[in-house]
């Protein structure tokens, strides 16, 4: 995962469960290893995919947490190191 990914994981249907692997969306078919360290094929569902009422893979669903807190921890952090607007100036 790199800093300019958007979002911490994604979720994509894997062997009767669903499983988040890092960072971006990343295109049908390719190759990623999920959270809990299983090599996995990429899957695009459609909105009405009954992939979607799949259980999450516990571990992935707990890692994906953690990530979601680091990731909304760097977004806090982030701003500071761009120049801000003059904030707070206009009570
Ligand atoms: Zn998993």
């Amino acid at each position: 995962m790199t800093s300019n990914d958007l979002v911490p994981c994604c979720w994509t249907p894997h062997d009767g469960k669903r499983h988040a692997y890092r960072g971006d969306l990343r295109d049908e078919g390719v190759t990623v290893m999920s959270l809990c360290c299983r090599v996995i094929v990429v899957r695009h569902y459609a909105i009405n995919a009954e992939e979607r009422c799949w259980p999450e893979c516990e571990t992935c669903a707990q890692r994906a947490r953690e990530l979601a807190a680091e990731h909304q921890m760097r977004g806090l952090i982030g701003p500071i190191e761009v120049s801000l607007p003059a904030y707070g100036s206009c009570h």
